[in-house]
């Protein structure tokens, strides 16, 4: 359990699958919006918008981590800053990419939790 949730919520989370099955895909391949219904169990998921959720997460989680080490990377090295935009700008975009999926993945999990099966 973490934050209230079983091990098993977070495995679906992390790994995008159906929230009703945990073996099914929850997105379309290779894209950010969701499935029609899960290709395994028919579950729908027309019911389900995390809207502007996962984009808060990831704009508090990129603030609260990137910021302090950008500010603690320039007092240590003191690097152009034409590193400062290439570093930061490339990392954002792939922790933003990376976790984008399985933040919306959650949000729906936790959805489909309080409101039951
Ligand atoms: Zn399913």
């Amino acid at each position: 359990m973490f934050l209230g949730l079983s091990s098993e919520t977070w495995r679906r989370a992390v790994f995008c699958k159906c929230p009703a099955c945990g073996k099914g895909a929850l997105y379309k391949p290779k894209s950010f919006d969701l499935a029609p219904a899960c290709t395994l169990c028919g579950t729908s998921y027309a019911d389900n918008d995390s809207a502007d959720g996962p984009a808060v997460f990831l704009i508090f989680v990129l603030g609260f981590l990137l910021v302090p080490l950008a500010i603690a990377f320039e007092f240590s090295f003191s690097p152009p800053l034409w590193v400062h935009v290439i570093l930061w700008g490339v990392l954002a975009l792939a922790i933003t990419l990376g976790l984008l999926k399985p933040l919306k993945s959650l949000i729906i999990q936790i959805q489909h939790l309080k409101r039951g099966p």
